[in-house]
């Protein structure tokens, strides 16, 4: 199980289902931060920094990531493109504590706290919070009965006072209106249902309900059509307000077109091996991976 899994798995045993995915959803959704948290970051701090990153597969010790280096400030959004099994993903889950990878050597920071120290949930509760690929279908809960119980949770372990029903869609209603989403879809069981594009921005929804300090979407993208990746695109701009973090996985520069990222990065074998602008995105989509690493 993920890390996330741990509170989701806990809100989905509450309501007697079990979520066919876990996800990394369970944490706070005011705007204090853990006390364990410096409060007072000023604008550009460090919020990300990954040095020399290695990890295995638990089970196999095939390593994976073979020195990731990677530094992510507040209010930058950063991509990480690659091809398919060149570990953006195994990076994702190692770094929010997925229990199926060993790291091996490396160091990773979050706001300058050592994240391989931390159990996986107090991770999420630090602000770093990870979209999965497969979002999770939760049947017989409605979407605002889950955002409800997520943000509460959150809520309760920092001893703030739950949100009843009537002051969460306070809370949320400017959120649905930012995110350009119908209220009726919060009526609707969790996922269940929903298009492609639909469930991409529940979990968009669900990032922003959870206000996470850092924000990680693992092909957010994927399987979308150009209608529903423009209405994806516009609500993940909506996570980059503020001084928030960002960091897209992705194989097309279609998204990174209407996201604009600060910095691009390649993945190859495991570690980044070319970082620049967007433009890298462009050399990619015409002379694929092979144009950039052959050099
Ligand atoms: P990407 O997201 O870039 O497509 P992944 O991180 O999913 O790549 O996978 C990188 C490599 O690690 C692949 O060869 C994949 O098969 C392997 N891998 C990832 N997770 C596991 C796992 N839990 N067990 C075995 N192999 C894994
Ligand atoms: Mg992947």
């Amino acid at each position: 199980m993920s890390h996330t899994a741990v509170s989701a798995a806990s809100l989905a045993s509450k309501a007697r289902v079990a979520p066919k995915f876990t996800r990394a959803g369970a944490r706070g959704c005011a705007h204090s931060r853990s006390s364990a948290v410096k409060v007072t970051a000023a604008k550009g701090d460090v919020l990300l920094e990954v040095k020399d990153l290695t990890a295995k597969v638990a089970e196999t010790g095939e390593e994976i990531l073979t020195g990731v280096t990677l530094t992510i400030k507040e209010g930058e959004t950063h991509a990480i493109m690659g091809k398919n099994g060149s570990g953006k993903s195994t990076f994702t889950k190692v770094l929010v504590g997925h229990p199926s990878y060993e790291v091996t050597g490396g160091t990773a920071t979050f706001r300058g706290q050592d994240l391989f120290a931390m159990e996986p949930e107090e991770r999420a509760r630090t602000g770093l919070f990870l979209s999965f690929q497969s979002p999770i279908e939760v049947p017989g809960v409605s979407n605002t009965d889950f955002l409800r119980m997520m943000c509460n949770e959150r809520r309760k372990s920092r001893g703030e006072p739950e949100l009843d029903p009537l002051e969460f869609y306070g809370f949320l209603t400017p959120k649905l209106e930012q995110l350009n989403m119908d209220p009726s879809f919060l009526a609707r069981n969790v996922n269940e249902g929903f298009s492609g594009g639909e469930k991409k921005r529940n979990e968009i929804l669900q990032l922003a309900v959870m206000e996470s300090e850092m924000s990680i979407l693992d092909e957010i993208d994927s399987g979308l059509d150009v209608d529903a990746l423009r209405d994806v695109a516009a609500a993940v701009n909506v996570l980059k307000e503020g001084d928030k973090g960002l960091l897209l996985i992705t194989h097309y520069q279609r998204l990174l077109d209407a996201i604009h990222p600060d910095f691009v990065h390649v993945m190859q074998k495991g570690k980044i091996v070319q970082t620049g602008d967007v433009s890298i995105a462009a050399k990619l989509e015409e002379g694929g991976f092979e144009a950039l690493t052959a050099k």
